[in-house]
């Protein structure tokens, strides 16, 4: 059993299945990718639904992006970061170990980036023989310093995976949030219960991040938002996780619950193969 979640996963991070069968393969193509100023010296890739959002902090010492998209975007993160800087990529964090946000580790290692990530999610990447491992992994913070920026990654818990990175921008009041937050009806709480994640601790896992001071969010995937809809997300992932349980003790059948979890919290087929049967037997 263990085997086989750990190849779906492979298979997940590899061929960047990251949404069902059924609807269109992600990451066969490059996204068509847009460059959003946060603040001054900060800045998002930002691109609809998958892959993942790119932050971008700018320094006259070198860049610092948390997450990467898949590695066929390579180039067009490469071109979008050209029209702000001529800055060199220096650090990398990944907020997780899935090919839509770590997917750019081994070229942007190529033109000398450090790449950091949790314990859990190296470890995650080993396992499925992902390219570009971290250079650095961090247990529950590190703070780096580029061009004078202070920047903190944070591990608090675990949420999406057990191996979920947070990055605050303290001077900017900014945090990257990775896919323990994303925001907008189409991306609802992916529960990836072969990577580690946890509907159950992933509440309170959002309280310690909301402990944080910052008023604005980039989430993992979807437009950059405030800390109110962070925080409200966190409810409705307490009230999903409640919802399972319950149902658990109506006796309810499999059949059931993925229903209720797709009609009251939009979720796909790929949110059903990764979570569904975790999350029941979590909530039991
Ligand atoms: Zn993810």
């Amino acid at each position: 059993m263990k085997i086989r979640m750990s190849m779906f996963a492979a298979a997940v991070a590899a061929s960047g299945l990251f949404v069902s069968s059924a609807h269109a393969q992600f990451g066969d193509a490059p996204a068509e990718l847009e460059l959003r100023q946060v603040q001054d010296d900060l800045y998002v890739i930002y691109n609809d639904f998958v892959p993942g959002n790119v932050t971008v902090l700018i320094t006259d010492e070198g860049l610092l992006l948390v997450d990467n998209k898949y590695e066929i975007d390579y180039d067009n993160i490469v071109a979008q970061l050209a029209t702000v800087t001529d800055q060199p990529i220096r650090y990398v964090v990944n907020t997780h170990y899935h090919g839509d946000h770590s997917g750019g580790n081994a070229s942007m290692q190529a033109v000398n980036a450090e790449v950091f990530a949790a314990d859990n999610a190296r470890v995650k990447m080993v396992e499925i023989g992902q390219p570009g491992l971290p250079n650095v992994t961090i247990d529950d913070h590190v703070r780096i310093y580029v061009g004078g920026k202070a920047v903190d990654l944070y591990q608090f818990g675990r949420a999406h995976t057990d191996g979920d990175v947070v990055v605050l921008f303290p001077e900017h009041g900014v945090l990257a949030a990775g896919d323990m937050f994303t925001y907008g009806e189409n991306v609802p709480q992916l529960i990836d219960y072969s990577g580690g994640g946890s509907a159950r601790a992933w509440p309170g896992t959002l309280d310690s991040v909301l402990q944080l001071d910052f008023d604005t969010v980039v989430p993992g995937h979807g437009d950059v938002t405030t800390r109110e809809e962070m925080s409200n997300y966190r409810d409705e992932t307490a009230r999903l996780a409640s919802l399972v349980r319950e149902m658990n003790g109506q006796g309810r059948s499999r059949d059931e619950i993925e229903a209720a979890l797709r009609a009251e919290f939009n979720w796909a087929d790929l949110h059903v193969q990764l979570g569904l049967d975790g999350l029941i037997a979590e909530m039991r």
